[in-house]
């Protein structure tokens, strides 16, 4: 059945019900085998829900950014790497839809990814630079004809194997300096990926990201023309920050929500006492507000400046803001993970159970190294020094 996604709220009660009938059903076998969620993704696919960011002019849902952001909580609650993975691919869509630029390749790919609904993964960090999206050592290269290419050591690209195209941060020119960059998107048909490393983490197991030496042949054409700089600051990270906090946000409810189940479990076998991890319950709720207030207002500072001057984004205090959001966020979810691990005991640690907490703890312990948090604190550091307002 395919739902009208006429509104956000069809959107997400058709995203519930993804999470909680197909993410939930198969989130442990995904984890246990490291294999890619092809039930869920399939799923999100035939509901057209890969587009959903896309205007309705170029073939998509034309939904609001904080409808996708909704959606990858209600997915990372369900199950972690699906969230992520939506999240990732909506990075990159939202990336294209705010930097057009009246670039026409760019125009026909969303009306490509609408209706063939196609999945975007990204290479952004690179052997040699590490999390610091900010530099590249791969270049675009032109050749006598015209054409470009590029040969990219990746160390990290999730669902790469599974994604019909890749968003690839590039110098410029083999002669440019490493912060002057550019984005190219190229097909699957268009790259050769060899593996360098297997997949087999800690958590965030099903996006499958190992790394690859990427190659790819393409046009001038799908090098979009907005310097990376601008589409870094303005979408990238922020919309990055927001989009994987709300999966973290999500993983930890999860945990929450076990741990409370657990509690109830055990008030209801001795209905004359009040269990004493209640108490601890209750703690973890303020925690657990505090990291959705956190992100929830991250959210709405998103919206608010994006649709009002969108080049406030590009100031030092606004990247302060996103960046301060990703670091508590991904410091909070798996501290909350841990939380209602020790409210669950056993039955938490144990995989299995209506109470297993392993795989969110897991999931969660991704958030601190996707970007490392040092390197976030480090560019802050300089910030903080040289920046007027920030509070
Ligand atoms: C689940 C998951 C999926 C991912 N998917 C993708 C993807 O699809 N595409 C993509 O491009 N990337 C992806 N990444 C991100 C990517 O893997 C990492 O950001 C990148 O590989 C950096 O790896 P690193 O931690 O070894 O390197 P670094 O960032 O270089 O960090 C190495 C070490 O140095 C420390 N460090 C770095 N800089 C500083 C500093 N300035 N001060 C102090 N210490 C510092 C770090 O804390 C860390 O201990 C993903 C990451 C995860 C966890």
């Amino acid at each position: 059945m395919i739902t009208d996604l006429g509104t956000p709220e069809a959107v997400l009660a058709t995203v519930r019900r993804i999470a909680g009938e197909v993410a939930a059903a198969h989130a442990d076998d995904v984890d246990t085998a490291a294999r890619f969620p092809s039930e869920s993704i399939g799923e999100l696919r035939e509901e057209r829900l890969l587009s959903a960011l896309v205007p309705e002019s170029l073939g998509g849902a034309g939904m609001p950014f904080e409808t996708i952001a909704h959606a990858c909580f209600e997915l990372g609650r369900r199950c972690g790497a699906t969230g992520l993975i939506f999240a990732m691919h909506q990075i990159q869509v939202a990336t294209i839809v705010r930097h057009l630029d009246d670039a026409p390749w760019f125009e026909s790919y969303l009306r490509d990814l609408s209706s063939e609904q196609r999945l975007l993964a990204s290479a952004t960090s690179e052997v040699g630079t590490g999390g610091d999206m900010g530099r590249s050592i791969a270049a675009v290269t032109v050749d006598d004809g015209g054409s470009c290419s590029f040969e990219k050591r990746a160390p990290t690209v999730s669902y790469g194997a599974h994604a019909d195209d890749i968003l690839t941060t590039l110098r410029r020119s083999p002669d440019a300096e490493p912060g002057d960059q550019v984005i190219a998107l190229t097909h699957a048909s268009q790259m050769s990926l060899e593996p360098t490393s297997t997949w087999n983490p800690l958590g965030m197991r099903g996006t499958c990201s190992p790394g690859y030496v990427i190659t790819a042949r393409f046009a001038a054409e799908q090098v979009l023309p907005t310097p990376f700089a601008r589409v870094s600051a303005e979408t990238m990270v922020p919309a990055a920050h927001i989009l994987w906090s709300h999966v973290w946000l999500g993983i930890a409810t999860d945990a929450f929500d076990r741990a409370r189940g657990y509690v109830k479990g055990l008030a209801k076998q001795r209905p004359d006492t009040r269990p004493p991890a209640a108490l601890r319950l209750s703690q973890l709720m303020s925690e657990l507000s505090l990291l959705r207030a956190g992100v929830e207002s991250g959210l709405r500072d998103f919206v608010e400046v994006s649709n009002g001057d969108r080049e406030q984004l590009a100031t030092m205090a606004s990247a302060l803001r996103f960046n301060n959001l990703k670091v508590a966020a991904s410091e909070q979810a798996p501290r909350l993970c841990q939380g209602a691990m020790s409210i669950c005991g056993i039955a938490g640690y144990m995989n299995g159970t209506p109470y297993s907490i392993g795989r969110h703890l897991r999931d969660s312990m991704s958030a601190s190294l996707m970007v490392a948090n040092e390197r976030i604190h480090d560019t802050n550091a300089s910030l903080l020094l040289i920046a007027k307002d920030v509070t």
